[in-house]
């Protein structure tokens, strides 16, 4: 059996929860997720936070609940139309589970998240994190959260050595979180030990002068608060460079394809077709458009390269504009305007080739009345 990673008297654990329950109280951010005990609004809330800033998901998650205000209006709404409301934020894999999950609690759960610890961990997307964060805000079940902040703060009060994500420390972590939960107030407690996370016990430079259980903290009293918790091995970040075409007919219709395969780098979302650039890129894309579309590439242009970063992987884009005098017919293809490319659900890599193709076609245009 591991050692207890925190060890904690009863009389202490009162004093700890209280010290951090009251600091919770005053010095919580106003956001609006936490304006609602709404099971469909908080879990929305997570899965937008996940990977993404609190800054950045703020507007996001207005428009999203604009759009779609309710669990039902989501499970009805079109996939694409869903997707097209993520547009930006990213992992577009969390906006599908979203709205596959919403269907599937209309369907097996009379429309409102499950409050069943397993039911809830059936539903795609949710993991246990996910399933912790909802059960314990919206409906007060005692379960303790662990996440990135959450562990931080642990591994540091503990002042213990090791990789957070190494499974046999992430497991004592989320043991001791258990252990400090707060049961009668597990919502805000868990959002306390975030927040404590997010706002104090920062991962640089933690300020533990304004920390309410700094008394509590080992790495503290060692003075090793900043080396903790120890670094991570990050994978190295692989390069690519990708050449992508924006074929344009005289109306100003492009042709976008679903992007099934290369998944990662556009989200299987409506992309530019695009092939891996080698050594000489325009040989690359000139010989892929006669093979696979049928497209006699004579007038390529070269569009601006931009560079654009997924997980582990540094992607540069080699855009290439090709006019062409009619659009090739190809099945499952869209042609939509490229000023009106947005309408349709595409990635951020997939904006950035369109930016640069509708500054290539307005300049060439000149500037107005010239
Ligand atoms: Fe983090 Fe400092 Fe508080 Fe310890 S005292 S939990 S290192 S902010």
């Amino acid at each position: 059996m591991p050692k207890a990673l925190l060890t904690i008297s009863a009389e202490e654990l009162l004093r700890f929860r209280r010290e951090m329950l009251s600091w919770f109280e005053h010095s919580r951010r106003d956001l609006d997720w936490r304006r609602t005990n709404d099971p469909y609004r908080i879990w929305l809330s997570e899965i937008m936070l996940q990977q993404t800033r609190v800054a950045a998901v703020v507007p996001y998650y207005r428009r999203f609940l604009a759009r779609f205000p309710s669990l039902r209006s989501l499970a009805r709404a079109r996939l694409n139309s869903v997707l097209r409301n993520w547009a930006g934020l990213g992992y577009y894999s969390r906006a599908r589970n979203l709205h596959r999950t919403a269907k599937q609690i209309i369907r097996d759960h009379g429309g409102r998240f499950p409050r069943n610890l397993a039911q809830a961990l059936a539903l795609p997307g949710v993991g246990q994190y996910t399933a912790a964060a909802v059960l314990s805000i919206a409906y007060g079940e005692p379960l303790a959260v662990l996440d990135g902040n959450v562990a931080r703060v642990l591994v540091r009060l503990a002042a213990a050595n090791g990789e957070i994500r190494e499974p046999s420390l992430w497991k004592r972590l989320a043991d001791a979180a258990s252990g400090l939960l707060a049961g009668e107030a597990p919502g805000d407690w868990n959002q306390a030990m975030m927040e404590l996370g997010a706002t104090v016990c920062t991962p640089q430079a933690p300020c533990c002068e304004e920390c309410p259980v700094a008394h509590w903290c080992r790495a503290r009293a060692l003075g090793i608060a900043g080396s903790l918790p120890a670094a991570r091995r990050k994978p190295k970040t692989a390069r690519v460079s990708l050449a992508a075409t924006v074929l344009l007919d005289p109306d100003g219709r492009t042709l976008v394809l679903r992007d099934e395969d290369g998944g990662a780098l556009f989200s299987r979302l409506w992309q530019f077709p695009a092939v891996a650039a080698g050594r000489s890129p325009r040989r690359a894309l000139s010989e892929h458009l006669e093979r696979s579309l049928g497209v006699p590439a004579a007038t390529i242009e070269t569009l601006a390269s931009a560079r654009h970063t997924v997980t582990f992987r540094d992607l540069r884009l080699l855009p290439f504009l090709v006019r062409v005098e009619r659009l090739p017919v190809v099945p499952g293809a869209r042609t939509p305007l490229l000023h009106e490319l947005d309408r349709l659900p595409v990635s951020s890599a997939t904006q950035k080739i369109a930016a640069s193709a509708l500054r290539a076609v307005q300049s060439s245009r000149g500037p107005r009345g010239a």
